[in-house]
This record gives structure tokens, C-alpha cells and sequence, in this order.
């Protein structure tokens, strides 16, 4: 079962940006626009993980932050705009686990994510499998039949990306806002470059072509 992720933000841009993104990468997503209506969610269905921002209307996350470890011990991750540090003293006095200052990377808030429910839920190493394509959650390791390769970062996020989502065409923006960036950068080609990387690693010594471009959209994990 895939961890339950709260999401407590008043900015609807950012809020429907997470609530998109971290649906799209397997977890359960509960939102919510002010504190209270959080706190609510959070006792109905609790979470595994709280991403909490502090300037809310009404109560701020701080001090939901506070209310929430009154009941849980659940990771909360603050999203704040502000460099203030002050701002980042008060919620990690009030029990936050660790924040991130807007605006940032889509990648980094999954890192984080990730990191945090590690602690809570020992990794469950997985391995996804297309065809005779092997992708290992726990070595971040590529095999494609007998041989195995190793990825960078990127590559790994973006070949994942791919596994998770085989024969569903992935357009530009879902990739670039899943695996790079929060704002889309139309002209950047470094999806292209990394599919390249990808296609040299995947389609060494012989492989068939396995990531198809989809002219004019993105990309697909598909056989020939
Ligand atoms: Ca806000």
C-alpha cells in the first residue's frame, strides 16, 4: 500500500502542482486549503506524511504543527517562502522533521519525501519489469536481460519515471515537472539528452528500442 501524504497549502497553483505530481508518483494524496480543514482531514484519514505550509489564513502551520504532534508523531515537512530563519527555528521548535524553502525543485520535495517516510517505513526495495528492462528500487540499478548498468540520478528518476508508467504516453511537461523542475522551461532539451543517455545505457549491444519519442508530445516505454 502506497503512504497517504497530506498536503496543507492555501496557494491553489502550488497546492494542485503537489497534489498532481505526488499522485502521479503512486502515493495517496489528501489536500487541504487552510489549517483547520487539515487537521480535520488528518484525523479522518491519517496521513504518513504531512507537507505543511506555514503562512496559512487562519491558524498557521505552525501551530498546526503543534496541534498535530499533540496526537502524532507523523513527519511533517514545512513549506515556507520565506529565507526567514527564524521562521524555520519556529517550525522545527513546534516538531516539524524538516522544511523546504519555496520555491523549489519538484525532485527535491520527493527526495525529502521519500527520506522522511524511510524513517518511518523501512524501504521495501521493488523492482519494476518491462519486457526483458529491469529497473531495482534498492541498487538504483538498470538491467536489460543479462547485463546490468548503472544510471546517475537523473537517469534513474527519469527510467522510474518511465517504469511506472509503461505503454502511457508521458508528455514533455509531466516529465520535466516530475523529474527536473517546478517551473516548466519549454526550450530546455535536456529531456532529450537524458532519453539519449537512457537509449545508449537500455539499448546497448543490440537492445531494441524500448523509450519512443511521440513527435510533437513526449515520450513512451513501449516494444516496437
Ligand atoms: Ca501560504
Amino acid at each position: 500500500m502506497s503512504a497517504r501524504i497530506l498536503i496543507i497549502e492555501d496557494e491553489d497553483r502550488i497546492r494542485q502542482f503537489l497534489q498532481r505530481g505526488l499522485s502521479f508518483e503512486g502515493y495517496r494524496v489528501d489536500a487541504a486549503a487552510d489549517g483547520n480543514a487539515g487537521l480535520e482531514l488528518a484525523r479522518e484519514n491519517p496521513p504518513d506524511l504531512v507537507l505543511l505550509d506555514i503562512m496559512l489564513p487562519g491558524i498557521d502551520g505552525i501551530e498546526v504543527c503543534r496541534r498535530l504532534r499533540q496526537v502524532s508523531e507523523v513527519p511533517v515537512l514545512m513549506l515556507t517562502a520565506k529565507e526567514a530563519i527564524e521562521d524555520r527555528v519556529a517550525g522545527l521548535d513546534a516538531g516539524a522533521d524538516d522544511y523546504l524553502v519555496k520555491p523549489f525543485a519538484f525532485d527535491e520535495l520527493l527526495a525529502r519525501v521519500r527520506a522522511l517516510l524511510r524513517r518511518v517505513q523501512p524501504a521495501q526495495p521493488q523492482v519494476f519489469r518491462f519486457a526483458d528492462l529491469e529497473l531495482d528500487t534498492g541498487t538504483r540499478q538498470g538491467r536489460r536481460g543479462e547485463r546490468t548498468f548503472d544510471l546517475t540520478a537523473k537517469e534513474y528518476e527519469l527510467l522510474e519515471l518511465f517504469m511506472r508508467h509503461p505503454r502511457q504516453v508521458l508528455t514533455r511537461e509531466q516529465i520535466f515537472d516530475t523529474v527536473w523542475n517546478y517551473d516548466f522551461g519549454g526550450e530546455s532539451n535536456i529531456i532529450e539528452v537524458y532519453v539519449r543517455y537512457l537509449r545508449q545505457k537500455t539499448e546497448a549491444e543490440g537492445g531494441s528500442r524500448l523509450i519512443h519519442t511521440v513527435r510533437g508530445i513526449g515520450y513512451v516505454l513501449r516494444e516496437e
